[in-house]
């Protein structure tokens, strides 16, 4: 009889076991479970400190994965280490919940300085504002969105009040709280820990220094070097400097956009090249060559059957992955908590600042709040330029989610198609639902065949 399958969690085993374990397979013919059995925590640490730490074996790592809990951390820190791609994430909702005023963050320069009252009395206004206006604001929804018969109290009660916050979030400082879960491997918390204490932001670091003492707790051994790193320090001094001696210029206030700022101009031909590649194995130029003779009714056809059956929930196929886009997106930073949790892109960042205006809400207008609205803005923007002189970084903290920024974004087709189907939906918020929508235009009228594939909903 041949060898027995068995397919079976190691689970509940400490992580720096399980990470043991799977790395030992790769020389011992022992089962898992059997090597796992003969470890203990001290034999594990012998074996990470030799291989991992010593000898630099960094994906063994990646098996040690930790869920952690992050509570009444800023909204700008959670944008920070959820620019760490490879984790998973998920935080308190600005739809479902309300938030308040006795959660916001103070940065300590800012509480020992004399700027600390203007700080202070500006995230205290805003939330108020957002706190004050809920109650004005549901009986506008109330009125719009008469309950219908259909509805049950329960539902009809969710989706006005959903509508209500989607409308005041914009109001909130990026100071203020919330919760995270985070779950993560070793080896790249490692790396979110080094920038978390690399920055130049006093709450980053103590996070950074947390984050460590708690990992330690559970893998002990692995978290090695996460000290500052003076790479991503004297670096980020450097590029910064120099970019503003290469160019200046001026920002200023501008309506949300989408500019489609790079792409494959063959993109097209590169989809139907890498299937023809996947499925004859033969070379990559043989095949480019045969395809820039292809008529457009032959291409199209391909393409057309590489989408040929995709259900609501299915993935398209990798060879859509070929053809890449750049997107330079002027968003407000409601918007940007969304779509930065896109992984799978690459996405540029600038710091968070007041330049470029900020969104108002069409039904925050139709409601009559447009003046309570704009002394909130006209206040956060007053209070960021006074705190900027002296603490650039922490000024941010004072930005209301109202506030626009830029930030670039490369994805491949196979995203932009995930992207586009999932925001451009009606359960979405309308701020980036328009983000999908105009993502679509863009992708379509340079690559149609790929375009007429996308699904998007652009009521
Ligand atoms: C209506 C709506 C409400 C939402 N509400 C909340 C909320 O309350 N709180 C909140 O935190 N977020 C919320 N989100 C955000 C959501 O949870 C996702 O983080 C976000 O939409 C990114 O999508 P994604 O993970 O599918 O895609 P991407 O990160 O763009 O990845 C694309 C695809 O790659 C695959 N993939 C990428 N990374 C991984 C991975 N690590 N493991 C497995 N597969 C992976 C998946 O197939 C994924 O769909 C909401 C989103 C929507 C549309």
């Amino acid at each position: 009889m041949g060898a027995q399958r068995r397919i079976y969690t190691l689970n509940g085993l400490p992580p720096e076991v399980i990470a043991v374990a799977f790395a030992k397979t790769s020389r011992c013919p022992d089962p898992f479970d059997k090597i796992a059995a003969e470890l203990n925590e001290d034999k594990s640490r012998q074996f990470h400190e030799k291989w991992v730490i010593g000898y630099g074996h960094g994906s063994i790592m990646e098996h040690a994965v930790l869920s952690i809990a992050l509570e009444n951390v800023s909204v700008l820190l959670t944008k920070f280490l959820e620019d760490n791609r490879l984790a998973s994430y998920t935080e308190k909702s600005t739809r479902y919940q309300v938030f308040d005023k006795e959660h916001y963050y103070k940065p300590e320069n800012l509480m020992s300085s004399d700027l600390r009252e203007i700080y202070e009395e500006t995230c205290d206004f805003l939330i108020d504002k957002y706190t004050g206006l809920v109650q004005k604001m549901t009986a506008f929804m109330q009125n719009k969105y008469p309950k219908t018969a259909d509805e049950t109290e329960g539902v009809y009660n969710t989706k006005i009040k959903n509508k209500v916050l989607d409308n005041l979030r914009y109001l909130l400082p990026v100071s203020i709280l919330t919760n995270l879960g985070m779950t993560i491997n070793a080896r790249n918390l490692r790396w979110a820990i080094v920038k978390l204490v690399s920055s130049d932001l006093k709450e980053f670091n103590e996070i950074g220094a947390e984050l460590k003492q708690c990992a330690d707790k559970i893998t002990p051994t692995l978290l090695k070097h996460t000290e500052r790193n003076e790479f991503i320090e004297k670096n980020s001094a450097l590029l910064k400097e120099s970019s503003n001696k290469l160019i200046t210029g001026t920002k200023q206030p501008k309506e949300n956009t989408v500019d489609l700022v790079e792409y494959d101009k063959n993109g097209e031909d590169k989809v139907i090249c890498s299937i023809l590649y996947k499925n004859t194995g033969l070379p990559y130029l043989e095949i480019k060559q045969k395809v820039i003779n292809m008529s457009k009714e032959e291409k199209e056809d391909v393409i057309k059957k590489a989408f040929e059956g995709l259900g609501k929930f299915d993935i398209p196929i990798r060879e859509t992955e070929m053809p890449e886009y750049v997107f330079d997106i002027l968003m407000d930073y409601g918007a940007f908590r969304d779509v930065q949790r896109h992984r799978i892109c690459t996405q540029i960042n600038p710091n968070l600042d007041v330049d470029y205006g900020y969104s108002i809400p069409d039904e925050v207008i139709e409601a009559g709040m447009e003046a309570d609205y704009k002394s909130c803005m006209e206040k956060a923007k007053e209070t960021f330029t006074k705190i900027k002189e002296n603490f650039p970084k922490e000024a941010q903290y004072v930005v209301p989610l109202a506030y626009r920024k830029r930030v670039l974004i490369k994805m491949n087709f196979r995203e932009a198609f995930h992207f586009i189907r999932l925001r451009s939906g009606k359960q979405g918020h309308a701020s980036y639902r328009k983000i999908a929508q105009n993502m679509y235009n863009l992708i379509n009228d340079i690559h149609p065949m790929l375009g007429k594939q996308l699904v998007v909903d652009k009521t």
